[in-house]
């Protein structure tokens, strides 16, 4: 089996996009299997970058001059890029900002606060990154409000009938993710939206873990907003969206004060601009946002349907050979999975088979994976997490294999 014969991928080509890919650590081949914490960059945004600042950095909505034209072109036609890549109606309702985390932050801050009163609800999963907990977690304290989580089953996927039940005259927002970064579940994101939306619920998806993986298509899906982080999508750090439904970012306050985000401003009366820039405060990451539209076209040429039918294939070999390991415990067996396999060794911590993998070059994450309640729900401490992307082969799973065995005879 190779992704040529299941996709039409060719991974060789694919991995000479990527520099970082082709050196050694600890004098074995690198096999990046840090996927879900970050993905490596091809060439063409690190050029894209690269350019922007070689040739046309300015700042952007200001300048009447030619860079700042340029630059400004750029910066748009980057959010055109981002709406066509999730589908979304209007550019205006793509929003730049740091990431999935601030994202998230930006609509507890102006959504939440303004919504919530005391005894209203907001409803997230078991399953949630700490980035979709503790924003929630602050805001309802500060309003009186009350967060409810949805548990999940053993194999690790949402419980839906405790959804339906949790759902309820008070509840004001749902906030959940579209995959699971500790478990890879893929949730039914689109159900879920019909079950909120029929309670007159809005619905914020997190979408960190999705877009590198899966067709996102917010009006199919139906949410109010979707967030998702530039650098987990080949893109660069710094720079994220938040895509949200134009009537209800009309009817929201700003996030922060100054400039950019106004039309008009007197120490008497301050007067807002329309949304997006009413939530992009300052000078934005312009090259950030240009790299990451150049990520987005990078996959897109691609094919997000056939990186996902690759990813699959490896995850499943990769479940499959990780399985017949004696001792280890699969943690999260969902039936739906995106490109994430965690795992814990009996009587190994996940740090020292994470440091083991290490020294055969294996790049994997070992930890709570910023997802406290998830490990506290299986009762580990902490798990090892492979987390695939395109560029990885099938023989990198084999190695990830044969590294755990060695783990498990060094120090299980
Ligand atoms: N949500 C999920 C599911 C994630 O995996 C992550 C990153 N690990 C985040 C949110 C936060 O993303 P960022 O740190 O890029 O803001």
């Amino acid at each position: 089996m190779n992704a040529t014969s299941v996709t039409g991928l060719d991974v060789e080509v694919i991995r000479k996009d990527f520099p970082i890919l082709h050196q050694t650590v600890h004098g074995k081949p690198l096999a990046y299997l840090d996927n879900a914490a970050t993905t490596q960059k091809p060439r063409v945004v690190i050029d894209a970058i690269r350019q922007y600042y070689e040739s046309e950095n300015a700042n952007i909505h200001r300048g009447v001059h030619y860079l700042s034209e340029r630059a400004t072109a750029d910066y748009e036609r980057a959010r055109s890029v981002v709406r066509a890549f999730l589908n979304a109606r209007d550019s205006a309702e793509i929003i730049f900002v740091r990431g999935t985390t601030e994202a998230i932050n930006l609509v507890a801050a102006t959504y939440g606060r303004t919504h919530l009163q005391p005894g209203d609800e907001v409803l997230i999963t078991a399953m949630e990154h700490h980035s979709n907990i503790v924003p929630w977690q602050m805001i309802c304290e500060e309003r009186g409000a009350r967060l409810r989580v949805v548990p999940i089953n053993d194999h690790g996927e949402l419980i839906i009938e405790e959804f339906e039940k949790l759902l309820s005259a008070r509840t004001r927002l749902a906030a959940i993710t579209h995959v699971s970064n500790a478990l890879g579940t893929v949730n039914p994101v689109q159900e879920l939206v019909r079950l909120c939306h029929a309670h007159g619920v809005p619905v914020l998806i997190d979408g960190a873990q999705a877009v590198a993986h899966l067709r996102v298509d917010v009006q199919a899906l139906g949410c109010d907003f979707y967030a998702f982080s530039g650098h987990k999508v080949y893109g660069p750090t710094g720079i994220g969206v938040l895509y949200g439904r134009k009537e209800l970012l009309e009817r929201m306050p700003p996030y922060q004060g100054g400039g950019d985000m106004i039309r008009s401003v007197s120490f008497e009366r301050t007067l807002y601009a329309d949304p997006p820039y009413r939530f992009e405060a300052g000078t934005p990451h312009i090259a950030g946002a240009i790299g990451l539209a150049a990520a987005i076209e990078y996959l897109t040429g691609l094919g997000i349907e056939q990186v996902h039918a690759w990813e699959s294939q490896l995850v499943r070999y990769g479940v499959e050979q990780l399985a017949q390991i004696p001792g280890l415990r699969l943690i999260g067996t969902p039936r739906e999975r995106a490109a994430v396999i965690s795992f814990v060794l009996d009587g190994v911590h996940a740090h020292d088979v994470g440091t083991v993998l290490d020294l055969e070059g294996i790049a994997v994450r070992a930890g709570h994976h910023c997802a406290q309640p998830v490990m506290q729900r299986y009762g580990v401490p902490a798990t090892v997490r492979a987390s695939l992307a395109v560029y990885n082969r099938l023989e990198e799973i084999d190695r990830l294999v044969m590294a755990v065995r060695k783990a498990k005879e060094l120090l299980g």
